[in-house]
């Protein structure tokens, strides 16, 4: 069986009304019905507001918890995560990690436990007060699985700003289960880093918005979405493997270029002063950052092809009811971007954008690359 995963955050302040609203439900709903996704995780799950919801929807036979751990609802499996901010000793900056635990009753023991090394535990993405190890143990004790998250993003990263150049100045790496790799970079970007090449890469990001879910996922090969066999798939066991991922250009993430601070302008690493408007803050992309911590040419060991694939919102003159129109004739948005013939497309949507459709999806389409926080952007044909 082939399993699509995405992952997604759920609770932060964002302004939707209506039933677009990034509730659990949700999310849920839009991950069965429309994206297609066999195993999502949602990472504000250590909120005792998430885990009420979660009850709720058991009770009333909606959901239910499986025996090798996940939430299944419809056709798509709840894994229970959290995403937490170190900064010890050890950090040279901020880093985000990525907790998923097997069952409610573990999620809740990491809750009681975070409660005191937390400020606000009903927040996503939270500072804890600890150190990084001692996070991996606890994570271990509950039978959970631990990633980096998002590991070359400028702020808040492992190799953003949280290490000088290698992981082990802050993890014990044997208690790394993946590594996520985030949406201004791809597998062979990444696999420039030797000490990367033994784990396996994840390509899933916060959604922030329901339309984004299955921005980034991965296919993998498992006997059913669960929790368990995840974390098989995460460590190859039995066949159990990542058979293809699906990311976002890296050109199109929102840190590729090393950019001004102030105006955006694209600068090169080494200038310290934007030629543009003369600011001395410079944001450095993850392109230029890696090329810092280059230490191998390739991985020897085989990695999953890497597929590109844009999202259909990022398309210009792709409104909400056009999405809606391919929605409804081809049932899911990964069917619309992967699958759908241009004959049936022009059934549904003019020409020219059944063409766009068509080019994005054998990588044709023209890109602008992103930085400094903006995203890179498609260019109109
Ligand atoms: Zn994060
Ligand atoms: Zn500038």
């Amino acid at each position: 069986m082939h399993i699509h995963v995405g992952r997604d955050v759920y609770g932060k302040p964002v302004k939707i009304t209506g039933s677009n609203k990034l509730t659990l439900t949700n999310i849920l709903i839009e991950s069965s019905r429309n994206k297609g996704i066999d195993l999502i995780g949602v990472i504000d799950c250590h909120a005792p507001a998430v885990q009420q919801e979660i009850k709720q929807l058991i009770e009333q036979g909606s959901a239910s918890e499986l025996d090798d751990g996940g939430i299944r609802f419809e056709k798509v499996t709840l894994l229970l995560g959290s995403e937490i901010e170190i900064y010890d000793e050890n950090c040279k900056g901020p880093i985000h990690v990525l907790c998923y635990f097997p069952k409610l009753s573990q999620i809740e023991l990491f809750s009681e436990w975070l409660v005191n090394r937390m400020k606000n535990i009903t927040l996503s993405s939270q500072r804890y007060y600890g150190t990084a190890r001692e996070l991996q143990y606890k994570v271990k004790e509950l039978s959970g699985i631990f990633i980096p998250a998002h590991v070359f993003t400028p702020f808040k990263s492992l190799y953003g700003k949280g290490v000088i150049r290698s992981l082990n100045e802050v993890f014990d790496r044997d208690l790394i289960d993946g590594v996520e790799l985030g949406l201004s970079s791809d597998t062979a970007m990444a696999d420039q880093i030797r000490e990367l090449h033994d784990f396996t890469f994840v390509t899933n990001s916060d959604a922030h918005s329901l339309a984004k879910i299955g921005r980034e996922y991965q296919e993998i090969a498992m006997e059913e979405p669960s929790f368990k066999e995840f974390n098989l798939a995460l460590h190859q066991v039995d066949n159990r493997r990542i058979l293809r991922n699906f990311g976002m250009n890296p050109l199109l993430g929102k840190y590729h270029n090393t950019v001004c601070n102030k105006c955006l302008t694209s600068v090169s690493v080494e200038m310290n002063e934007c030629p543009n408007c003369g600011s001395h803050k410079i944001i450095k992309g993850v392109f230029d950052r890696i090329g810092e911590l280059k230490s191998s040419e390739k991985n020897e060991l085989n990695r999953p092809p890497y597929l590109y694939q844009v999202p259909l919102e990022y398309l210009p003159s792709l409104g909400p009811k056009t999405f809606e129109k391919l929605l409804q004739r081809f049932g899911t948005e990964m069917n619309v971007i992967h699958k759908a013939p241009i004959e049936e497309l022009i059934e549904v949507v003019p020409e020219k954008l059944a063409h766009s459709i068509i080019q994005m999806r054998q990588g044709k389409l023209k890109i602008k690359a992103g930085g400094g926080g903006k995203y890179g952007s498609v260019e109109s044909p």
